[in-house]
């Protein structure tokens, strides 16, 4: 029996597992953004001219929510200063100048066998190591299973991997099984559950028959066959799916008893652990046809894009537009010089004809956006709302409670920008309670010093 829940849609998946994983050579020079995670962004702890070693911690914040950064390359750092992010802004960052020696700093040892079944050691490690959420949240991952401890009953690992193009999971999960099954009870240890299930799409049936094979309950995994549909990957989805448990609107999964990691996090948690390495590289997905691929590249963080590219073979046709992540829920980024970061499992390079923007496009009122909501929000209104100015209503149809997964505008004959326009309500959204917050604490702080 396979898992699911309602709604969402069946785009072509363009995925090719098949591609092994190949070696991005590192760049003359990494750019490592101080912010690679969600929260507070880390402060440069080096300096023009400083020698840096291989997983240096190179960027730290004390605050809880918030995650170091670390050296992927040995080398000489060239600057500390704003460079182009991938998801936008200049942001302060790090570059070094590659020796091409890889000098490993050992800062971090491998845990020994008692730190391994330790809770507090396991945790403290994921946190050192910088571990985020590598599926695209980047919310650091220490904090996260760490908030669940006593309330969540059910651990979820996310293994749809349901996004287009994208195979870094499904890669993982065939080429390092049994560091895999190990990294999932090490956060099935940090979160002190008995169990934990591990969803994975029936698109990935050999993954799936491997990992089975490695007798995952005696690490205390569930493998959970769930059913070849986009948003699958969705937390809230992998909690329905799993559990039947349904988050409601303006809910999180710990409200709900519910944890969700990704599978490519676990891996790192295992690296973390087992090895004494922190996040310094991942599996990306380049795809596109503006280059010759796909490729399955494990590139180093802090590879700029461009460079990326031209170690894929180069643009083959002229490039319109980049997509970080997959092409659903992914950002487009605004400059080639932009690195990539912990949470980038794909760069796709797109030309004119992936382009799905139309000039001025009209709605038909054919409700298909409604039927495919995971959400089960109503786009059409909530664009009608928005185009008009009215916030009031649009918040009033739960706006805040769209994920962004893209189902609507994938699905919509007339190709609204549904997604594009609720993204950019929610950061307006947001922008207004900010600002809020602030104006009531500079009252609370007035009122204090009468
Ligand atoms: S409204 Fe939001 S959650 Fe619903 S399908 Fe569209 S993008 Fe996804
Ligand atoms: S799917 Fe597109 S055209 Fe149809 S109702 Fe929704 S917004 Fe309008």
């Amino acid at each position: 029996m396979t898992h699911t829940f309602q709604g969402g849609v069946h785009p072509n998946y363009m995925k090719a597992p098949e591609v092994p994983i190949s070696v991005v050579t590192p760049p003359a020079q990494v750019v490592i953004p101080m912010v690679q995670h969600i929260g507070a962004p880390c402060k440069p702890l080096v300096a023009k001219g400083d020698y840096v070693k291989l997983g240096q911690k190179i960027g730290e914040n004390p605050a809880p929510v918030s995650a170091p950064v670390h050296a992927s390359v040995s080398g000489t750092v060239v600057a500390v200063e704003p460079r182009p992010h991938p998801l936008g802004d200049m942001i302060m960052s790090v570059v070094i100048e590659n020796d091409f020696q890889d000098t490993p700093c050992e800062d971090l040892a491998p845990l020994t066998e008692k730190e391994l079944k330790d809770p507090e050691a396991i945790l403290a490690r994921m946190r050192e190591a910088g571990v985020v959420g590598m599926g695209g949240a980047m919310f650091p991952t220490a904090f996260k299973v760490r908030s669940g401890v006593g309330k969540v009953d059910k651990l979820i690992i996310n293994g749809a991997e349901c996004e287009p193009y994208l195979n870094g999971d499904h890669l993982t999960m065939l080429n390092f099984p049994e560091q895999l099954l190990k990294g999932i009870e090490l956060v099935r240890i940090a979160a002190d559950v008995d169990k934990a299930y591990y969803g994975i799409e029936i698109n990935k049936q050999d993954a799936i028959d491997l990992l089975n094979s490695l007798h995952p309950e005696n690490y205390g995994i569930e493998i959970v066959p769930e059913a070849v549909k986009y948003p699958q990957g969705g937390e809230k989805m992998q909690i329905k799916a799993v559990t039947g448990r349904e988050v409601k609107p303006g809910g999180l999964p710990a409200g709900v008893g519910c944890t969700v990691v990704s599978t490519r996090t676990c891996y790192a948690i295992y690296q973390a652990c087992y090895e004494g390495k922190p996040v310094i590289e991942r599996i990306v997905t380049v795809g596109g046809s503006a280059v010759d691929g796909p490729h399955n590249a494990l590139t180093r963080v802090g590879t700029p894009l461009g460079y990326l590219a031209e170690q894929c073979g180069g643009f083959v046709k002229d490039l319109k537009k980049v997509v970080l992540g997959g092409p659903m829920m992914g950002i487009c980024a605004t400059s080639l010089d932009a690195p990539t970061i912990k949470g980038t499992a794909g760069v796709l390079y797109f030309t004119e004809k992936e382009d799905r923007m139309v000039d001025d496009p009209q709605c038909i009122r054919c409700g298909k956006c409604i039927t495919v909501c995971p959400m089960k929000l109503e786009p059409v209104f909530m664009y009608m709302y928005y185009s008009k100015g009215d916030y009031e209503n649009l918040e009033k149809y739960h706006v805040m409670d769209c994920f962004e997964c893209g189902s609507c505008s994938f699905n919509c004959p007339a190709r609204m920008p549904l997604t594009h326009a609720f993204k950019t309500a929610k950061l307006m959204f947001q922008a207004k309670a900010a600002k809020e917050k602030a104006a009531a604490e500079a009252k609370a702080a007035k009122e204090a010093q009468k």
